[in-house]
């Protein structure tokens, strides 16, 4: 019988730059290419959001088929199927009796729990991960993973002094092994027509970096990164990154490469900067573990806040007292996508403003982002309730001081409806009748 390997692909859905597929490109034996949905993303969490809402759904699945069609041009085929990762892969690798399994190496420690399961049911199946969702292999930082620097900073400054060895970007594989023979085709079901202002996939991710890259933006992205509107005012990567549809070694060699047509500035490298952030959190969330997600974060005392389900249900739906917070929810709700400086706004409204548990806002952007990253999104959002990584302990963003500078003419307010009648108080019940009688 040939040998068979499975590939669990998760935030990988790409030809380019995929060590997994480049190496298994000669393989002599079969190839299993599975993505799993897992039931518990639609369920409501602790926090009464899911991990999937609609517009993230529907950008994965135009992920998954464009996937789909591109290995299909090789001769292979891309399973879908519905479960727990831990049943659906352990029995699919029992059932076709395949030797290995592969795939990238995840930072959440939830994802990585499920990995270990498998590992536990499968004892005689070799599993091999690879570290290609980062710039860096772990290896190659100039610190063992324990001493990672304390904050953004001065982590920046050790990988920028000894500049840190980012490989580059594999070209996209040509062929592909063939698929495990017997296997009943899992499809993903008919993708909706696209709607959205992003398309997922591999395909529109290569466009809009090309698109991207062939314009001037990037010689003026310092200046305009912090709109909290615009198409090209930021360069809009992290909605293809999320899915892993391209990778952030492309993009930084991509930066290079514009620096070497165009000529580097300020800005150019400010994008390179922000793609170190993006690392920093990945390896932040490693070493953080389970404590990503708790209410303290990294600190010893927790916050003083609260919980209040009514203001909780009005920051998600944009009816806050707050006008510019109204129109930045109101735009992620209808689209999927808010630029940082909105995401920072509405985060420092839920835990400075309404005094929420953040993680309940944290809960809500994993539900809403299309580009959403474990890594990034826990990270920046205890970063601004002052549990994170922030040396100066917290941000707090006056939302009239950023109206003025970000919106003097309450254009973004009007165009996303943020000035909504509500009132002036946001609690209808009063504390003292908490909890509230149904
Ligand atoms: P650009 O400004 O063009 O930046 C280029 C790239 O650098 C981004 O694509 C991203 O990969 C990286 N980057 C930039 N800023 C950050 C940052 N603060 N942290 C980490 N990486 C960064 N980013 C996500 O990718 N997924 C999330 O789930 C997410 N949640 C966030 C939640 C909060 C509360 C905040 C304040 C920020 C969050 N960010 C998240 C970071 C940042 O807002 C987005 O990466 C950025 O707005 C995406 O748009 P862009 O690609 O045009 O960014």
């Amino acid at each position: 019988m040939k040998k068979r390997v499975l590939y669990w692909l998760q935030n990988d859905l790409r030809l380019v730059d995929n060590e997994i597929l480049s190496e298994l490109a000669d393989f002599d034996g079969e190839l299993d290419l599975v993505f799993v949905i897992e039931p518990r993303w639609f369920r409501q969490t602790n926090y009464q959001s899911k991990s999937f809402g609609t517009h993230k759904f529907n950008f994965l699945r135009e992920s998954l088929a464009a996937f789909a069609q591109a290995v299909e041009k090789l001769g292979q085929t891309l399973h879908v199927i519905t479960g727990e990762p831990e049943q659906v892969i352990s029995q699919r690798l029992q059932k076709y009796e395949i030797e290995t399994l592969v795939c990238t190496e995840q930072v959440g420690v939830y994802e990585q729990k499920q990995l270990n399961k498998i590992k536990a049911l499968c004892p005689h199946v070799t599993v091999k991960t690879y570290q290609q969702d980062t710039l860096f292999k772990a290896s190659d930082l100039p610190f063992q993973l324990d001493n990672l620097p304390k904050n953004f900073t001065a982590f920046r400054k050790k990988v920028e002094a000894e500049p840190t060895f980012i490989a580059a970007p594999l070209p996209a594989v040509g062929h592909l092994p063939h698929p495990v023979q017997l296997c009943p085709d899992n499809p993903i079901d008919d993708v909706p027509a696209h709607s959205g202002s992003f398309k997922g996939g591999l395909i529109a991710a290569q466009q809009h970096c090309n698109a991207y890259f062939s314009s001037k933006a990037p010689s003026s992205y310092k200046e305009t990164r912090n709109e909290l509107d615009g198409f090209s005012n930021s360069t809009k990567f992290s909605v293809w990154l999320a899915g892993g549809t391209i990778s952030a070694k492309q993009l930084y060699r991509e930066v290079e490469v514009y620096e070497l047509k165009n000529g580097a500035n300020e800005s150019s490298y400010w994008i390179k900067f922000e793609l170190l952030w993006r690392e920093y959190f990945k390896w932040h969330a490693v070493q953080a573990g389970v404590k990503l997600f708790h209410f303290k974060g990294q600190k010893q005392s927790a916050p003083l806040t609260t919980f209040n389900s009514q203001r909780f249900e009005a920051w998600c739906q944009g009816r806050t007292p707050f006008a510019l917070v109204n129109a930045i929810m109101h735009e992620l709700n209808a689209t999927g996508y808010i630029s940082n400086r909105s995401r920072q706004i509405a985060a420092s409204c839920l835990v400075n403003e309404l005094e929420l548990d953040w993680r309940y806002g944290a809960a809500y952007f994993e539900q809403q982002l299309i580009d959403y990253d474990v890594a990034a999104n826990w990270g920046n959002w205890q970063y601004i309730a002052g549990v994170g990584v922030d040396p100066r302990g917290g941000r707090h963003f006056h939302i009239n001081k950023q109206t003025a500078l970000y919106d003097p003419l309450a254009r973004f307010i009007r165009k996303w409806q943020g000035d909504v009648t509500v009132s002036e108080l946001i609690d209808v019940v009063d504390a003292a009748d908490w909890p509230i009688a149904t």
